[in-house]
C-alpha cells in the first residue's frame, strides 16, 4: 500500500484498515467466482526485493505482516520483478506527459515500439491488443481470411469452413476463438456450438498430425500450438516436433502459428521459444503477459507482410491496443530487456534453478516424478497420488509463491532477475514442502 487511495473509505472502512476477511467477503459476494485464490492471504505490494512480495496473512496471533519469494511472477509477465525503479519511474514520467488517445490519430510512441518490436521478434508487422487472448482471436480471423483467399490445395481459398488444428491440453485464453482451440471440459462446459472448423491432436505427436492434416486434406488453414505447453504442466516437446509440425503445415498448404504469450521475452532462454528448436520464422506469433513488464495488459499479433496486410481498416480494431502509455512500455520492455541481457540470465539463471530443483526432486523421488524446464519456465510433476494444491499450499507456508497447474504440476516461474539467494530459497521451500506432503 501507500497510495493516496489507502484512506478512502469503502464500506465503511478506509482501505489500508480493510481486514483480510473483509477482501474475502467483497469477493465471494461481488466477484465472479474464476479463481481459487490462497485463503487468508493478502499482496500489499512488491517486497524488499525485486522478486518479494509483502503480504498480510492470517495467523492465530491475528494478520502479521511478511515477505513472499514470487515464484510465478504473474505466470511469466513480470521479468524484472516487482517496482522496479527504471519501469516505475518511466512510466512515471510518461503518464505525467501523455494523455490517452484512440488510433485513429498518431503519437510518438507506436512507430518506435513497431520498429523495435519488428528488431527483437524478426516479424514483419505487428497488431497490438491487450489481453493474449485477444492476439490469439486476431491471430484467428487471420487464418479465417487466409484460408478463404489463398488456402486449399490449389491456393485458391477453401470453400468449406477453414479448418485450424490446435493441440489437447493447450492453453488460448479465454475469448470464444481461444476456447475453441482447447479441448479442456471446464473451459468448454455449456458454450456449444462453439466456433466451427477447428480440430485437436495431441501435443508432441507428429504421425497425429499429419493423419488430421490428411483426414482434412484442402481445408485445413492453420497449425496453430504453444512451442511449450505451459498450463497443461510446462509440457516440452521433443527437439524436432514443432520442426517437424511447421514441415507438414507447410506441406499441406497451412498456416503455422505459435502462442508465444507465456514463452516469450526471453523467458525460456531465447527471445522466443521458436528460436530453441531450429525452426524458420512462424508465419504468425502471439505475444502478450511480458510485454509490457507486467505493468499493463499488452499484447500482439505478429506476422509475415503478405498476411498482416489483409488486414484493412474496418476489419480489426481496439480502443486500447497501441495507446500511448502501451507503446511507451512496450518499447521500454524491449529496450531493457536487451539493456539488461534478460535472455542470457534466464539461460543461466534456469539452469541452476533447474539443477536444485532437480537434486530436491531426486532427494523426494518417491513424490517427484520429474522437475523439466526450459530457461526460467520451470515444472515440478508430482505423482498422481498427491495434490499439486496441497503443494502450493505448503510452498505458500514455506515463504513462497507458486501455484499448481492442473492437479500434479507446480509451476516454478520467478522473475527472471531473481538472484542465487532467492532460487535456494525455491528449492529449500520445495524441500521442505515435499517433505509434508
Ligand atoms: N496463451 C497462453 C499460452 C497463455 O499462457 C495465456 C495466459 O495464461 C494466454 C494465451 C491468455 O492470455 P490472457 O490471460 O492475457 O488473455
Amino acid at each position: 500500500m501507500g497510495t493516496m487511495l489507502d484512506n478512502a473509505v469503502v464500506n465503511g472502512k478506509a482501505i489500508k484498515d480493510w481486514t483480510i476477511e473483509d477482501h474475502n467477503i467483497a469477493l465471494d459476494t461481488l466477484g465472479a467466482h474464476i479463481y481459487e485464490p490462497f485463503p487468508g492471504v493478502l499482496v500489499l505490494g512488491g517486497g524488499s526485493k525485486p522478486y518479494m512480495l509483502k503480504v498480510l496473512t492470517e495467523t492465530e496471533n491475528g494478520e502479521v505482516e511478511s515477505e513472499l519469494v514470487d515464484g510465478l511472477a504473474c505466470y511469466s509477465a513480470v521479468p524484472f520483478g516487482h517496482k522496479d525503479p527504471v519501469i516505475v519511474e518511466s512510466v512515471k514520467s510518461f503518464i505525467e506527459q501523455m494523455a490517452t488517445i484512440p488510433r485513429s490519430i498518431s503519437h510518438s510512441y507506436l512507430g518506435p515500439w513497431l520498429v523495435k518490436l519488428q528488431e527483437f521478434t524478426r516479424m514483419d508487422m505487428f497488431l497490438p491488443k491487450n489481453g493474449g487472448t485477444e492476439a490469439n482471436e486476431a491471430a484467428i480471423k487471420l487464418i479465417k481470411k487466409w484460408g478463404k483467399n489463398y488456402g486449399g490445395k490449389d491456393g485458391n481459398g477453401i470453400k468449406d469452413v477453414p479448418v485450424i488444428i490446435s493441440a489437447k491440453n493447450a492453453f488460448h485464453g479465454r475469448g470464444f476463438g481461444s476456447t475453441t482451440m482447447m479441448d479442456d471440459e471446464l473451459s468448454r462446459k455449456d458454450l456449444d456450438p462453439l466456433l466451427p472448423g477447428f480440430e485437436h491432436i495431441p501435443y508432441n505427436d507428429i504421425p497425429a498430425l499429419e493423419a488430421k492434416l490428411k483426414e482434412h486434406d484442402g481445408n485445413v488453414a492453420g497449425v496453430f500450438l504453444e512451442p511449450i505447453q505451459a498450463e497443461a504442466g510446462i509440457f516440452i516437446p521433443d527437439e524436432d516436433y514443432l520442426r517437424n509440425a511447421q514441415i507438414l503445415a507447410k506441406k499441406y498448404n497451412s498456416l503455422f502459428i505459435l502462442d508465444e504469450i507465456q514463452t516469450g521475452y526471453g523467458r525460456t532462454g531465447a527471445d522466443f521459444a521458436w528460436q530453441l528448436y531450429g525452426l524458420e520464422k512462424p508465419d504468425l506469433i502471439t505475444l502478450g503477459k511480458a510485454m509490457s513488464s507486467g505493468v499493463l495488459p499488452v499484447s500482439c499479433l505478429c506476422g509475415r507482410k503478405d498476411l498482416m496486410e489483409m488486414f484493412e481498416p474496418h476489419s480489426e480494431g481496439s480502443t486500447f491496443g497501441g495507446y500511448p502509455l502501451a507503446s511507451f512500455v512496450g518499447l521500454l520492455t524491449i529496450t531493457e530487456l536487451e539493456k539488461r541481457n534478460i535472455t542470457k540470465l534466464a539461460a543461466e539463471n534456469g539452469k541452476y534453478l533447474q539443477g536444485i530443483l532437480a537434486e530436491v526432486g531426486v532427494k523426494h523421488r518417491d513424490k517427484v516424478a520429474e522437475v523439466r524446464g526450459k530457461g526460467m519456465l520451470i515444472g515440478v510433476e508430482i505423482y498422481p497420488k498427491f495434490n499439486g494444491h496441497t503443494l502450493s499450499m505448503n510452498m505458500l507456508k514455506n515463504g513462497v509463491y507458486a501455484k499448481e497447474t492442473h492437479s500434479t504440476n507446480l509451476r516454478i516461474a520467478p522473475p527472471i532477475v531473481i538472484d542465487k539467494f532467492g532460487m535456494d530459497r525455491i528449492a529449500d521451500a520445495l524441500d521442505k514442502s515435499l517433505m509434508d506432503l
